[in-house]
């Protein structure tokens, strides 16, 4: 028997998240997350995923998957710092600094622990993080367990940031400061406007934090949002991860020989979470030899948002200030653009709603995500659902 009390919060929380709409029934895929998806045995155009290149359903990243599985097992047996560090996980490390162009680079278990892990490894009481208001989740948590000062600055705005910027140093308050920013901000589909975070930065001597889990794989030719603006050695962290553009699970951070020789000494995760297993790193190696040998799966990714795009608009949708393979299609008042998914679901095309909270009301949005792996035959399928659900939910514009 469960305690009372739980039993209570549970009920009572659970029924207001379904009244307030919020409840999320999970459908499980019924195989890969590739351009297409299975679910409840009805064949799907995706448009939901992070599998930006399709690498997670990739033949190369299958067999040698399959070639680590045979050699070391499925298991890591231990933390990086015992003895789970096999020479796969640090044959992706090198990879990885290659990719980023930095001297030295750490691989975490997930992008979500390595922002656990790396931040708190630096920052501490007596310090401060200037964070930008929409930063994914994990870099709430990971700046809350830091136990810095957080300040919150308005997106993307220059002039607010740098305001708090000179405040925060001239407080005399704080040991270090730093700035934290997405590279891509993955609800609009917007990058960080870093040349003036990283002039910011020089000007009142911040530590330059970049989580560019949506920009890898996809901006700067592969290597990321840093490297699409030049700017390789003037950012301090360069986040990335595994599990988007690269189409298997992890987190990294790029940067100096110093900073990662540190993380390995001090993060947490690193120190008290066993290692990823060695296929996984075998797998996100031959990725990066994928990305680092050719452009066409960035050129077709590339081609395929800008298509989907222009179909959107030229049927009469606003995609908003989108820059990146990440297309948001701004339906407005949130139950409407409910009712727009779930028709949508039912015409062929699994695309997901994203409403307030998580994005302010009544700009509620469907976001695509369409990949390099999507045909143009599945676009052009998926442009005239949009079409007809549109028509028949008599939508303006
Ligand atoms: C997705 C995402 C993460 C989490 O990465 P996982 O590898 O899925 O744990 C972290 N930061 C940002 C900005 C993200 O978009």
């Amino acid at each position: 028997m469960s305690s009372p009390s739980l039993s209570l919060f549970l009920r009572s929380s659970l029924e207001e998240l379904k009244q307030n709409g919020l409840y999320n029934e999970i459908d499980a895929l019924q195989g890969g997350n590739g351009p297409m998806i299975q679910i409840k045995n009805r064949p799907l155009i995706n448009l939901s995923s992070n599998n930006y290149l399709g690498l997670a359903g990739d033949e190369r990243l299958i067999a040698a998957a399959e070639r680590a599985l045979r050699q070391y097992g499925v298991g890591a047996g231990a933390v990086r710092t015992i003895n789970g560090t096999m020479d796969v996980h640090e044959e992706l490390e090198e990879k990885l600094a290659r990719f980023k162009q930095t001297e030295a680079a750490i691989a975490y278990q997930s992008g979500f622990n390595c922002n656990m892990a790396a931040i708190s490894a630096v920052m501490d009481a007596g310090d401060a993080i200037l964070s930008d208001e929409l930063n994914h989740a994990s870099i709430i948590d990971g700046c809350r367990l830091s136990r810095a000062k957080v300040i919150r600055y308005k997106h993307s705005d220059m002039e607010n940031l740098e305001r708090q910027a000179k405040a925060a140093k001239e407080s005399g308050q704080y040991a270090k400061i730093m700035v934290i920013t997405d590279g891509v901000f993955s609800m609009d589909g917007d990058i960080a406007k870093l040349p003036a975070i990283v002039d910011i930065a020089e000007r009142y001597d911040l530590i330059t934090y970049v989580d560019d889990a949506h920009g890898s794989g996809v901006l700067g030719k592969g290597a990321g949002t840093v490297k699409h603006f030049g700017l390789s050695d003037r950012v301090d962290f360069q986040i990335g991860t595994l599990s988007k553009a690269i189409g298997v699970v992890g987190g990294y951070v790029a940067g100096r020989r110093e900073l990662i020789e540190w993380l390995k000494a001090r993060s947490r995760p690193f120190l008290f979470s066993t290692a990823a297993p060695p296929a996984i790193a075998a797998a996100c190696v031959a990725a990066l030899d994928i990305l680092t040998g050719s452009a066409e799966l960035q050129e077709r990714l590339w081609h395929n948002a800008a298509y989907f795009r222009q179909g959107l608009e030229r049927i009469g949708f606003r995609t908003g200030p989108t820059e990146t393979p990440i297309i948001p299609c701004i339906i407005g008042e949130e139950k409407l653009t409910q009712q727009f998914s779930r028709e949508l679901r039912e015409e062929g095309v699994y695309a997901k709603a994203i409403v307030f909270p998580t994005v302010p009301k009544g700009l509620g949005r469907i976001r695509n995500m369409p990949t390099a792996a999507h045909t143009t035959a599945m676009l052009d399928e998926a442009l005239g659902i949009y079409e007809n659900v549109k028509k028949r939910m008599g939508l303006k514009e």
